[in-house]
C-alpha cells in the first residue's frame, strides 16, 4: 500500500477522552473512530488487524473440527423468555420493538438462538459431538463504556457452542476449547493465562477465563508465577484425543491462577511467597460447560443409543476479538507508539523514502515495494512529501515491526537501512538482502 493513497488519518494531538494507552494509540494511528459512546467505526488499518485476528480464530477453530456459521445480531425476545434470561439479563440488554410491536433484542450472546436451532432439527447421538461457532457483533449496553474497544457496547465476539451426548463428552469439548484458545492467543503473539472463573449470567461450574496481564486490566488476578513460564508452542495435537486434551488442561490449569471472583486466600498462601503474584488482567476469552441448563429450558434433546430422548449437554466459548486489539497494544507498545507482533501486524514492513522526488531514491523505493509485495511481505510505502522526522514518527506510531529506510547517501553505497521497531536495532544492507530477510520472516 502507498501511504499517499491510503486512508490513514493519523492524529497529531493526543485525544483527551482516551484514558489508556491502547485507546489513545488506536485513535492516533487512525484505526478507529468513535461513532457514539462505546460504538466505533473501524477505519481501514484497524479493520485490517481485526480481519487478521478473525482469520487466526477461524483457522484454529476449524483445525479442531468446529464449524463456522453465522447467526443474526437481532433476536426475538420470546426465546429469551423461554430460558428466563429476558428478565435476568437486566439493563445491559438492548431491547427493541419492531413495527408490529414484537419484542426484539440485539444479541449480547447466543445460547438461546443456537439451542433453538439445535432443537428444531432434533438429532441422534450419531451426529454428536458437534461444535459450531460464529464471529458476530454483540451489543451490551455497558453502564460505563470506556477504554475504546476494550469495553465497548458494540463489539466483535467469536462465540462457539458444543453439543454432546454425555457430560464426559462435553467436558472433552471444554478441554478441546481450552487447547484451541491457548494456541489462538499464542499465534497472536500474546500470553493469555487461563484462570478459574465465575459462571456469571451464563452459569455453569466449569469455567475458565483467559487473561492477558496488563496494568490497565479491569480484573484483579492472583497467580503462581510458575504459570507464566508455560507456553503452548507449536504442539501437534489430535483434538479427538481425550487424554491428550485433558493432559494439556491439567498442565495449564493446575497451578494457582484465579480472578478475584474465585480467589481463595488460604490456597493462595500455600504457594511459596516469592511466586505469589497479584496483578491486573484483561479478559480476552472465557469457556463454559453448563450441562443441560439451556437444553432443559428450551427442550433440546438428542436420541441416545437405546432410543431414549435425553437433554443435550452443552458449553459455550467466547473470544473478545475486537477487545484483543486493545489487549495486544496494551501488552506491546512504547512511548512512541504501537509495536505490532509480526503475526498480526497490519503491514509487514514500512518503506521510508527520505528524499521523495529524487529519481534514484524513488526508483529504489519502487523496486523494493514491488519485490516486497511479490514476496508476500505486504509493505506500506511512505511516499508522502514530508520531512524524514515526520515519516519516522508516523512509522513508530503505527508500529510496523520493520522499517526500511531509503536515502540518497546510502544508495550511493548500494545500501538501505533495516530497522527493527521493537528495539530500534538498525543494520545496513543491500535492498535485495533486506527483501530476503523480510521474505524469510513472513514467508
Ligand atoms: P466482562 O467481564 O469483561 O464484562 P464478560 O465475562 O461479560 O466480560 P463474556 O460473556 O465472557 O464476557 O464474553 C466473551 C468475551 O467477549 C470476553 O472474554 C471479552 O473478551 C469480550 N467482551 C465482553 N464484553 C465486552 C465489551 N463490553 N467490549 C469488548 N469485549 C467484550
Ligand atoms: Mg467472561
Amino acid at each position: 500500500m502507498r501511504l499517499s493513497r491510503y486512508f490513514l488519518p493519523i492524529l497529531k494531538e493526543t485525544p483527551a477522552e482516551a484514558q489508556i494507552v491502547s485507546h489513545r494509540l488506536m485513535l492516533r494511528a487512525g484505526m478507529i473512530k468513535q461513532a457514539s459512546a462505546g460504538i466505533y467505526s473501524w477505519l481501514p488499518m484497524g479493520f485490517k488487524v481485526l480481519r487478521k485476528l478473525e482469520n487466526i480464530v477461524h483457522e484454529e477453530q476449524q483445525r479442531a473440527g468446529h464449524h463456522p456459521m453465522l447467526m443474526p445480531t437481532l433476536q426475538s425476545a420470546d426465546l429469551w423468555r423461554e430460558s428466563g434470561r429476558y428478565d435476568d439479563y437486566g439493563e445491559e440488554m438492548l431491547r427493541i420493538t419492531d413495527r408490529h410491536g414484537r419484542d426484539m433484542l440485539y444479541g449480547p450472546t447466543n445460547e438461546e438462538l443456537i439451542t433453538d436451532i439445535f432443537r428444531s432439527y432434533g438429532g441422534s447421538y450419531k451426529q454428536l459431538p458437534l461444535t459450531v461457532y460464529h464471529i458476530q457483533w454483540k451489543f451490551r449496553d455497558e453502564v460505563r463504556p470506556r477504554f475504546g474497544v476494550m469495553r465497548g457496547r458494540e463489539f466483535l465476539m467469536k462465540d462457539g457452542y458444543n453439543f454432546d451426548l454425555t457430560k464426559e463428552d462435553a467436558l472433552h469439548s471444554y478441554n478441546r476449547h481450552l487447547v484451541t484458545y491457548l494456541r489462538t492467543y499464542e499465534r497472536m503473539g500474546l500470553k493469555a493465562i487461563p484462570m478459574r472463573a465465575d459462571g456469571g449470567p451464563i452459569g455453569g461450574d466449569y469455567t475458565h477465563e483467559f487473561l492477558v496481564l496488563a496494568e490497565t486490566g479491569e480484573s484483579e488476578v492472583f497467580y503462581d508465577s510458575a504459570v507464566t513460564d508455560l507456553s503452548f508452542d507449536d504442539r501437534d495435537i489430535d483434538y479427538n484425543d481425550k487424554a491428550q486434551c485433558g493432559a494439556i488442561l491439567e498442565e495449564f490449569t493446575s497451578k494457582y491462577a484465579r480472578t478475584d471472583e474465585t480467589h481463595e486466600e488460604a490456597l493462595f498462601n500455600e504457594i511459596p511467597e516469592e511466586r505469589r503474584m497479584t496483578a491486573r488482567g484483561i479478559e480476552v476469552g472465557q469457556i463454559f460447560y453448563f450441562g443441560t441448563k439451556y437444553s432443559d429450558a428450551l427442550g433440546a434433546t438428542v436420541t441416545d443409543g437405546e432410543g431414549n430422548k435425553t437433554a443435550v449437554h452443552m458449553g459455550s466459548h467466547g473470544i473478545g476479538v475486537s477487545r484483543l486489539i486493545g489487549a495486544i497494544i496494551e501488552a506491546s507498545h512504547d512511548d512512541k507508539g504501537i509495536i505490532w507482533p509480526e503475526q498480526v501486524t497490519p503491514f509487514g514492513a514500512g518503506i521510508v523514502n527520505l528524499r521523495q522526488g529524487d529519481d534514484a531514491t524513488d526508483a529504489a523505493c519502487e523496486d523494493l515495494y514491488a519485490k516486497l509485495t511479490a514476496a508476500g511481505v505486504d509493505p506500506l510505502y511512505d511516499d508522502r512529501e514530508e520531512r524524514a522526522g515526520g515519516k519516522f514518527a508516523s512509522m513508530d506510531l503505527i508500529g510496523l515491526p520493520w522499517r526500511i529506510t531509503v536515502g540518497p547517501r546510502g544508495l550511493k553505497e548500494g545500501k538501505v537501512e533495516l530497522t527493527r521497531r521493537k528495539d530500534g536495532e538498525t543494520i545496513e544492507m543491500s535492498p535485495d538482502d533486506a527483501v530476503a530477510r523480510l521474505a524469510e520472516i513472513y514467508g
